[in-house]
């Protein structure tokens, strides 16, 4: 079987509905290619919030801040190893993709900010329900209204050259061939290889088996793997980022833990001791974290950080398993919830009056922690238990800033784009929290607009 349109995109999570929207919008036919039996991908299980320089909410809270700052903190996080002129793209555009966002697409923003590791400033937005099931639902509300067609559990395995340039994907349903052919452009989507085993120790050997990963079991690079069959250049691909603060046993991102992006928590050890910044880069906690004792953290807060987050209410199913499994744990007094878990209980007291001196002379003497520290007052307390586990490969596809795939001899590949995770050298060494969907929405429509422009 074959179908045609003037562009094809592959992978339906958040840059690839983005680009599929814009790509309707400027007047090209699409057909959405998607291998799981519904859109998502990683998009769908993040938080969802977005980091947005100069945002309504920053300007209500009287929060200074500025593309530049922005520009400056992506490349400080990837230790200056992104290619500057995509992160200029991003910096300069993340505000107004947001606002594209909440008045085109109608996602609705929560009505406050949270302050994710290694911002200088509070800025990211957060989508309703802190949760990318927000963006998602929207995202393919609009696309179904723009007249995106959309092929569910269809693999793309291939991309079709013919002179010199991309014109169609081959993919598979139901165990057949199909054949999609696009007038204008091929778009890969397709999201990182965070749950790609092989390819992750390819790549990077101390990624292994014994890692567990927060990503969608889609998330298996197939996009860089076909873009590569094609010639395209691989940028940054050792780079895998640990999200610090994941499920012990399954690895799945824990939504209770953004207490600590309120500025509200505090990571110990077993010890009672704490060990870093809790506003740190995902990277430096993460392996802040594996030197610990038995490789965990335990994240510390009480109850009126837990009524100012409202992270049990706003979470509160994960909040349930947590306690039913024995990760979270609630106690009137700081010894008992210490006990719950074998931490010195002594030094967690002492940890937390030293916490809450520094709170009150407003300096974090040991760790320097940024943002507005604030005491620990009255029980009950809560600790979680928890450990680093595979989020966002930040290497990838080559682009340039108009989203056009490069090869390995630095020329353009015709009639091929691509935009999200799938791509390498925005975020360098080590991706900011809440970048991601910046980046998923800015490149999304910059790869969507000109694949529809493409000829
Ligand atoms: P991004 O954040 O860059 O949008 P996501 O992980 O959210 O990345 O989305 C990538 C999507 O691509 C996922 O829904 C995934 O299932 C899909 N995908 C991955 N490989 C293929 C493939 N070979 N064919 C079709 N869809 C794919």
């Amino acid at each position: 079987a074959a179908y045609t349109s003037d562009v094809v995109i592959v992978g339906a999570g958040g840059a690839g509905l983005t680009a599929a929207i814009e790509a309707a919008n400027n007047g090209a036919s699409v057909i959405l290619l998607e291998k799981m039996p519904m859109e998502g991908g990683n998009t769908l299980i993040s938080g969802g919030e977005y980091a947005a320089p100069g945002n309504w909410l920053q300007k209500e809270e009287g929060i200074e801040d500025s593309k530049d700052t922005f520009y400056e903190d992506i490349l400080k996080g990837g230790d200056y190893e992104n290619d500057p002129e995509l992160v200029r793209i991003l910096a300069d555009n993340a505000l107004e993709s947001a606002e594209w966002l909440r008045d085109e697409v109608n996602v609705t923003f929560e009505d406050y900010l949270l302050f994710f590791g290694g911002h200088s400033v509070k800025r990211s937005l957060v989508p309703k329900d802190a949760s990318g099931v927000e963006l998602i639902g929207k995202l393919t509300k609009k696309a179904q209204e723009v007249g995106v067609i959309t092929h569910l559990n269809t693999t793309a395995k291939e991309l079709i050259v013919e002179n010199d340039k991309v014109v169609a994907v081959k993919a598979e349903f139901d165990g057949k061939e199909i054949t999609y052919n696009a007038n204008n452009g091929v778009i890969l989507a397709t999201g990182g290889f965070g749950s790609n085993l092989e390819m992750r120790v390819k790549y990077n050997p101390e990624m292994n088996e014994k890692i567990l990963s927060t990503n969608s079991v889609g998330s298996t690079g197939d996009g860089i793997t076909m873009a590569e069959n094609v010639g395209a250049e691989l940028v940054d691909m050792q780079y895998i980022q640990t999200y610090p603060t994941c499920d012990p046993e399954l690895g799945t991102l824990l939504y209770v833990g953004d207490v600590r992006m309120e500025g509200r928590s505090i990571l110990v050890n077993k010890e009672g001791k704490r060990f870093v910044e809790e506003l740190e880069r995902r990277d430096v906690i993460s392996k802040a974290v594996v030197e610990q004792t038995g490789g965990v953290s335990y994240m510390f807060w009480d109850e009126a950080s837990m009524k100012a987050s409202g992270v049990n209410v706003k979470h509160k199913r994960e909040y349930d398993y947590l306690i039913e499994n024995g990760i979270l744990v609630k106690a009137d007094t700081i010894e008992e919830a210490a006990a719950f878990f074998d931490i010195d209980a002594k030094e967690l007291k002492k940890t937390v009056e030293k916490y809450n001196e520094y709170a009150k002379n407003g300096k974090d003497e040991e760790f320097n922690k940024r943002g507005t520290l604030t005491a620990f007052t009255d029980g009950p307390y809560y600790i979680m238990k928890s450990k680093p586990a595979i989020h966002h490969t930040m290497g990838g596809i080559k682009i340039n800033k108009d989203a056009n795939v490069i090869d390995t001899e630095g020329n353009v590949i015709k009639g091929l784009f691509a935009a999200g995770e799938v791509t390498g050298d925005i975020h360098g060494t080590n991706r900011l929290g809440s970048d991601a969907i910046a980046d998923i929405t800015v490149f999304g429509r910059i790869a969507g607009r000109n694949a529809a422009k493409a000829e």
